[in-house]
């Protein structure tokens, strides 16, 4: 097979020595070396969060996080207000609904992010008060848009309502505050930026979620979170988990760490940089609003004349670099580039190249070598800033 980069927003490139933790001999799921493992990954995982509460570790992708979290801290009949800003953050308020909720929706223009002053809005009206939640994506991955979780915080703290962050594309590539913004349940997964293959989704929970927790009536049986803190107390998970993903999250981890929240934090918000400098040079105008950009996925328009499909098709197939399409009523229309995972500098220029000519081929009047040279100079600028 030919060799492929994939760019996508997930999964991700995976380093080799994390693809090699997989083919570590099984243990016993109910043993001591088991419970290592779990102690390791809670320990390394509570600082990407930024909480000193529990953190869960679920044998699922990130959408059995978030029903977790939807059917451990709800009750049928609750009014949730769901703040999608995309794809995933209706998905979200579907989970809810699936589980009995009623679901109500502060709107967002698409590209845009959640509006804080709107959402201030929202919970003020005469009936904010009865929401028993809030449903909040930190970074939408079908619209390349990030939130602003620390301003939106600054909303919702002190409001009685549980506040749900589906952080499953966020968390890792930017700083993350879970206790000092006051989050209640924080979801997120193996495969986005932590470098990690798919099949663990990962769900920190406050004290405060515990207590709602311990007095809704759940709807999950396989996604309970109290059987699953009943049983991280004992080291172990409720049902048999996949322990080789446990193990190359746990590697996966170390070399997160190895490098530094910091360093992870400077790599995504530049490479996310690069690839919009890119773009733009290439005539891709970039779909999130200015001040709402992701660092884990650049979302854009192809340039005029150019087919989005077939963009997508050329730089796949004859050019072996796989990136993502627009979902939902972007279907079409849109490209999505992803930052995430074991990434080089050279992987993102090579790509950049081959998307150029990829661009070509599909009609665009491109001068060769002017993406890669302007993501060039956004590498180079971001090594001169943090040398000095
Ligand atoms: N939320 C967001 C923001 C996502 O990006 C994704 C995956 N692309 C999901 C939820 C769903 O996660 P999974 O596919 O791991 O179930």
């Amino acid at each position: 097979m030919r060799k492929t980069l994939l760019l996508l927003p997930g999964p991700v490139p995976v380093a080799q020595p994390v693809l090699e933790a997989m083919s570590w001999p099984m243990i016993n799921h109910r043993g001591p070396e088991f419970a290592e493992l779990l102690a390791r990954l809670e320990r390394e995982m509570k600082p990407v969060f930024g909480t000193s509460s529990d953190v869960l570790f679920l044998g699922s992708s990130g959408t059995g996080g978030l029903e977790a979290a939807v059917a451990s801290c709800f009750s049928p009949g609750d009014r949730v207000l769901s703040c999608p800003v995309g794809v995933f953050g209706k998905r979200l308020a579907e989970i809810a609904r699936v589980n009995g909720c009623t679901v109500e929706v502060l709107e967002t223009p698409l590209g845009a992010a959640l509006d804080p002053a709107a959402l201030r809005t929202r919970l003020a009206q005469s009936d904010g008060a009865g929401f028993r939640g809030i449903l909040l994506t930190h970074n939408e991955t079908s619209t390349g848009v990030q939130n602003d979780m620390a301003a939106i915080a600054a909303v919702t703290r002190g409001h009685s309502a549980l506040t749900i962050v589906d952080s499953v594309s966020g968390l890792g590539a930017s700083p993350f505050e879970m206790d000092a913004w006051g989050y209640d349940v924080v979801i997120s997964a193996s495969q986005k930026a932590f470098a990690a293959p798919p099949g663990v989704a990962m769900v920190a929970v406050s004290q405060r979620a515990w207590k709602a927790i311990d007095s809704s009536r759940g709807t999950g049986y396989y996604f309970d979170l109290k059987k699953a803190r009943e049983f991280a107390s004992k080291g172990q998970t409720p049902w048999t988990p996949p322990i080789s993903q446990f193990y190359a999250l746990a590697v996966a981890l170390e070399r997160y760490h190895a490098d530094g929240l910091e360093a992870n934090f400077e790599r995504h918000a530049t490479y996310a940089r690069a690839v919009r400098a890119a773009f733009e040079t290439l005539g891709c105008s970039i779909f999130s609003r200015p001040d709402a950009h992701s660092v884990t996925v650049v979302a854009a328009y192809p340039p005029d004349g150019v087919d989005a499909a077939q963009l997508l098709k050329t730089l796949g197939e004859r050019y072996g670099v796989v990136i993502s399409g627009g979902q939902g009523e972007l279907t079409g229309k849109i490209v999505r580039f992803g930052t995430m995972g074991d990434v080089a500098e050279s992987d993102l220029l090579g790509a950049i190249a081959a998307l150029e000519l990829a661009l070509a081929d599909c009609g665009a009047t491109v001068g060769l070598g002017s993406g890669v040279a302007a993501a060039a100079l956004v590498l180079t600028d971001a090594r001169t800033a943090s040398v000095s």
